[in-house]
Order: C-alpha cells, then structure tokens, then sequence
C-alpha cells in the first residue's frame, strides 16, 4: 500500500556545477515517507506567516537547515497518533520553534510528525485559529512581557516603548501591555497609515522610528521604564541609552540589523538590564506558562482585528509582503 499523500510547502537547495547554491519553495505534494523521525503524528490546521517562514518561503537563506524541509515555524492542529504518553489521538496541540521550519519539518503541511516533548496543550479558551494567530510572535511578545515583569517593570513603573509596533511581535505586545495597565509607546514607520490600528491596540502614544533609527549618544534622556524591541541595530542601542535607571529592555528581533553599536554606559550607570528573548529553545515549563498567559490576557477581539487568514497556497504572496514591511499583524495560514 502506498504512503498517504498530502499537500506542504517544501523548501529544497540545488548546487550547480560550480557550487553555487540556490535555494527555493513550492507547494507540492508529497507522501508521508518525507517525514522526519517524532513520536507524535499531527493532523495541521493551521499555521502562519513570520519574519522567518517569509525568508525560507522567498529562498532566503538563514532558516532551513536542511533540505528538503516542510516550511513553518509554528502549527496548530489534532494529533492522529503518538507513542508519548503525555498524547492521545484527538488531543489539540500547538508548537512553535523547537526547530520546526528550521531544522525539523514545519506547519506549512496538512501533516507533522514531531517529538510530544515540545507540544503545548491548547488552552481552552483559544480556539485553534486564535492559537495560529497568536504563533511564534505573539508567544515571543509573552516572553518579552514577562522578561520586562521579572525585571520589576510593572505598570506604574512608566512609559514601555515597543519598536516594530506594527509588525507580529509589536502589535500583540501593545495588545497584551496595554490590556495589564502599562502605558504603552509604539514606535513605528507606518504611524499614518497604521496609527488608528495601534491606538486601537492599546497605544497611547506613536512615536516617529526615524527618531530610533540613526547614532545616538551613549546616554540620553531617560524615557523608558522598559521596551520592547523587535528592531536591533541603533534603535536598539537608542532604546538602550533612553531606558531609566534600572529598567529592562527585551531584545527580540533584528528588523534593523543584527549589530548592536553600543556602549556599556546604559547598563554600568543606570543599571538597565538587556534581557534576551528566545523563543526557538525556550523550555517546556516557560512555553506552557507563556501560553496560559496569553490565554487569560490577551483580550481576544483585538487578536482577531489584527489576523488576517489567508490559504495555503496565497503563503508565497504573504511571504512576498512580510519581508517588503507590508504586513501589519498577524498572517494565519488555513492548511486544511
Ligand atoms: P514583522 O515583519 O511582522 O515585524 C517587524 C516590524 O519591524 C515591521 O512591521 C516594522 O514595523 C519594523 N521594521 C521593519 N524594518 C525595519 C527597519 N529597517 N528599521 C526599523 N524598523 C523596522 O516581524 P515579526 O514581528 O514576526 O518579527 C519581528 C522580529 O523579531 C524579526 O526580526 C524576527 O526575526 C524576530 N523574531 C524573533 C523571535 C525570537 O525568538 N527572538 C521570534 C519571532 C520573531 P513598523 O512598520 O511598525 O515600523
């Protein structure tokens, strides 16, 4: 009898004779022989559209690290079968990170078959399409939420900027800080287009990024109880030099750049903290209190605002307009 077959979006590289690489994706259909070893078989439903998969899914270097490799860095969906007995079939599941999309195979698929040591039971109050929505970046914004909470930011700390306002991580950050009572900045390039959809997230100021964007003094005005950054480069260094004494800033993303041209001033004179975000490799114990988190705070109308739902095969297009800054919020792909 022959393997199942099913629909996903593989990315494979090609090397010609004179070793050049070329890297690309394509919906295609494949059995289930392509997959990789796990002891839990998925049924997909959904997954979505980040920096990354936008990167994997227009050939860009970076994130596969195998080939051939099933795109998607985060799914939703029913588990058909498993040999953990943590899993049952008809269990909901979510995963993001833990190499799916990178180095294991991803969401963008109908199937997965993936290790149950990673997988987070869906929390009741979310529905599998919410789930998607939140993805990778609405679980790295919670992460960063209580990177900023055990740093002692609380809401009458002051002022927490979030930078890539409009892009995934920034708009559920403004959504879930807002909703805890901090006052919330959202720097952003887009503020005439998109400053209604940030203030309806819950920003109480927009800030021009231009004003990030460029070298900056080592120390400037303290503004910041804490931030929120999806951005890197000189905004992350600005957003450094503009954090109050003892304020906690979470570096998630390198939108700007991956170079952070600073200096140790921020953090020896006024005792900020610069904590990491990772959210590929966060352990069980942080994705499980993250996700129970986002299921209490984040107020759902505003989730759905911010979603848009698109199929399968319109991922190429989105992939297109996530790297272009065309993007606001979150890209839900419906697999099935
Ligand atoms: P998006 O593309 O949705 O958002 C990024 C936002 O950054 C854009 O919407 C834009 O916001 C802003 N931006 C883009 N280019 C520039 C630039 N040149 N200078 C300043 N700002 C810029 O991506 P995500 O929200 O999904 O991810 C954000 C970052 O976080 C990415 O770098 C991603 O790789 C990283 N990431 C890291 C994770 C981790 O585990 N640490 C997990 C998930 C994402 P605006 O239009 O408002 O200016």
């Amino acid at each position: 009898m022959s393997a199942p077959e099913f629909r996903a979006i593989v990315v494979d590289r090609t090397e010609d004779e004179s070793g050049k690489r070329t890297q690309s994706a394509a919906l295609t259909t494949v059995t289930d022989d392509i997959l990789m070893d796990g002891d839990v078989t998925v049924a997909v439903e959904f997954s979505s559209i980040n920096y990354k998969d936008g990167l994997a899914l227009m050939g860009r270097p970076g994130v596969a690290r195998v080939w051939p490799l099933i795109a998607g860095i985060d799914l939703v969906g029913t588990v058909e079968s498993s040999n953990d007995p943590r899993w049952s079939a008809g269990d909901r599941v979510i995963l993001n990170g833990s190499g799916i999309g990178e180095s294991h195979h991803g969401g963008l698929a109908e199937r997965a078959r993936i290790s149950g040591a990673s997988l987070v039971r869906l929390p009741e109050a979310l529905s599998p399409v919410r789930a998607a929505a939140i993805g990778t970046a609405g679980f790295t914004a919670m992460l960063a939420v209580l990177a900023l909470e055990r740093g002692g930011v609380l809401p009458g700390s002051g002022d927490v900027l979030v930078t890539g306002a409009a892009g995934g991580v920034g708009s559920v950050a403004i959504a879930l800080l807002a909703a805890r009572g901090y006052r919330v900045v959202a720097s952003t390039g887009r503020g005439d287009e998109l400053g209604d959809y940030l203030r309806g997230l819950g920003a109480a100021e927009i800030l021009d990024r231009n004003t990030l964007g460029e070298p900056g003094k080592p120390l400037q005005t303290q503004r910041w109880a804490g931030a929120v950054d999806s951005v890197g480069s000189h905004t992350l260094a600005n957003v450094l030099a503009q954090t109050h004494q003892g304020g906690v800033v979470a570096s998630c993303g390198l939108a700007q750049g991956a170079d952070l041209p600073t200096t140790v001033m921020p953090f020896i004179l006024r005792a900020v903290t610069l904590a990491g975000i990772n959210s590929v490799e966060a352990p069980l114990a942080l994705r499980e209190e993250a996700w129970g988190r986002l299921a209490t705070d984040l107020d759902l109308g505003l989730l759905d605002g911010l979603t848009e739902v698109i199929a399968l095969d319109e991922s190429f297009a989105a992939a297109e307009r996530i790297l272009a800054g065309r993007i606001h919020g979150r890209t839900v792909v419906d697999v099935t």
